[in-house]
């Protein structure tokens, strides 16, 4: 249980912003600028459903519009509210200018439980949501441009589309009013994926730095952690998936709503996730341990842990028992400032929320522009590239002949070197490629300055600098 006093999510993301300010030496009103949450637009609606009208609330706040459009998810949850929606919004500011995406900070969401509707009743309230932050244009292509977040996914974004294009039938762009939407709806390749396999490039370029694996006190390659991932829904599965399939990690534990499994010999994520979707939690499963205090699982032992559920979920009540030596915040804010604070002095390694799920952000961005220039990545060039390296491969062969060899070009490198990049390809590489550089950026700030603690500092640091830029070149 959280102690009554930790600070709200909001103030939580505040005094970790503060904490980085403090080392910039931005003039006073900037960073107040910089800090406060520009809007919040709250709506209340009514929808005719079930033969009764139900009122349902739904906010859009946005942080920064140094650049715009502004970006940020949609949430559906019960616990969604003005102070949600504002945490989130300000570190969607963060995230966008450390990975680079030009877009300033904002989010959404609706207070509802999404499993208590039916499908055409969700459809009608989200088209509902749709149409009156449509017509404040806070749904806009060049404005503001929402994407998926907990509790809403592919098929709440093609109703937004859809009901945005209804309301502008000749806006060329209107596509792009929204992000995260089914490929035959004007979406990308890879965006379902996107901020799971962020998780996964960010821990593996965490492991291509020797001396930032061995400050969390572990070594080698992340081949064989032992992980414990918290929510198997789009972010958590994926990551867990790929670290599994990919870079032979044991996922050890799986925590849920409804508690957790454990299995030191690692567990079967998609076999899990099918249980999930079964029987609706992972109580019951018969190839693990079930802990029905899912939380209890955040203190056994493993390499990594990654929260990818909600916000405070290690907080001051139990940071001081949580062994993870290594902790990638997949979820927004999974960590409070106090738990924060507890774990930095135990030495623990925080890779924090604005750059670890960038990567949904970041192929948001891709398909943002994919819409704008209505053409898929990689159209034009594929089967040209295909055809300049069959030129290569024929010549090499045929020097081979001449040169009188027997060995030729393998079969599976000639297969392997002909394909061309099609837009999942070109998707995952532009993504690897940012993980990549700004977790560069980051550590170069982290391991340059002596009074830059840890990551996260040098996250808001990298972040608070380039708005400040933004706002500078603007002439604020
Ligand atoms: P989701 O709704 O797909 O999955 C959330 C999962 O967490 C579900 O499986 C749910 O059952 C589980 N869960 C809920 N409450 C829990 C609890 N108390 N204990 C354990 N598990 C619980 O949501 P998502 O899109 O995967 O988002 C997860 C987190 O990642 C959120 O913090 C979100 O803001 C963040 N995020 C998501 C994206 C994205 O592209 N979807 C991008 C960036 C950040």
């Amino acid at each position: 249980m959280a102690r009554s006093d930790e600070p709200s999510f909001r103030d939580s993301v505040n005094m970790m912003f503060n904490r980085a300010v403090a080392l910039t030496g931005l003039p006073p009103g900037l960073v107040e600028k910089i800090r406060v949450c520009n809007a919040t637009y709250t709506v209340r609606f009514g929808v005719r459903l079930r033969g009764d009208i139900h009122t349902f609330t739904g906010y859009r706040s946005v942080h920064s519009e140094h650049m715009e459009p502004v970006k940020g998810g949609i949430r559906y949850a019960t616990s969604v509210n003005q102070n949600e929606v504002e945490a989130l919004a300000a570190l969607m500011t963060f995230k966008c200018a450390l990975v680079e995406t030009p877009f300033g900070g904002s989010k959404g969401g609706l207070c509802l439980d999404p499993r208590e509707w039916e499908e055409h009743e969700m459809e009608q309230i989200t088209r509902r949501f749709a149409y009156e932050l449509a017509k404040r244009d806070l749904i806009n292509p060049s404005q503001n441009v929402p994407a998926p977040d907990m509790g809403t996914g592919e098929r709440e974004m093609a109703w937004i589309a859809d009901q945005y294009m209804r309301m502008n039938t000749t806006d060329i762009n209107g596509r792009a009013c929204v992000t995260g939407k089914p490929l035959n709806a004007g979406g990308i390749a890879g965006r379902v994926e996107a901020t799971g396999r962020g998780v996964q490039y960010a821990l593996q370029e965490f492991f291509r730095h020797k001396d930032d694996v061995a400050a969390a006190g572990l070594d080698g390659k992340l081949d064989g952690k032992r992980v414990i991932v918290q929510g198997l829904g789009n972010v958590g599965y994926h990551a867990a998936k790929f670290l599994a399939d990919e870079d032979s990690c044991k996922i050890i534990a799986i925590i849920e709503r409804d508690g957790g499994i454990c299995n030191y010999d690692g567990l079967d994520v998609d076999d899990v996730r099918d249980w999930i979707a079964a029987h609706g939690g992972v109580s019951g499963y018969p190839h693990g341990d079930y802990v029905s205090d899912g939380a209890a699982l955040l203190e056994y032992e493993c390499d990594i842990m990654i929260p990818a559920a909600l916000e405070g979920v290690i907080h001051l009540s139990n940071a001081a028992r949580v062994k993870a030596p290594l902790i990638i915040e997949a979820a927004n804010g999974p960590i409070t400032a106090g738990a924060d604070e507890i774990l930095r002095k135990k030495g623990t390694i925080i890779i924090p929320d604005m750059y670890a799920n960038a990567g949904g952000v970041t192929v948001s961005y891709f398909e943002w522009v994919k819409n704008l220039s209505h053409i898929r990545f990689g159209r034009m060039q594929r089967r040209q590239e295909e055809a300049r390296h069959q030129l290569l491969v024929d010549e090499l062969n045929r020097v081979m002949d001449a040169a009188g060899l027997s060995e030729h070009l393998s079969e599976s490198f000639t297969q392997r070197y002909l394909s061309g990049a099609g837009e999942l390809e070109l998707v995952r590489s532009g993504l690897d490629d940012t993980m990549r550089g700004a977790y560069q950026t980051m550590r170069e700030v982290w391991r340059s300055r002596d009074d830059v603690e840890d990551l996260r500092v040098a996250a808001y640091l990298v972040s608070i600098g380039r708005v400040a830029d933004s706002y500078r070149a603007k002439g604020l």
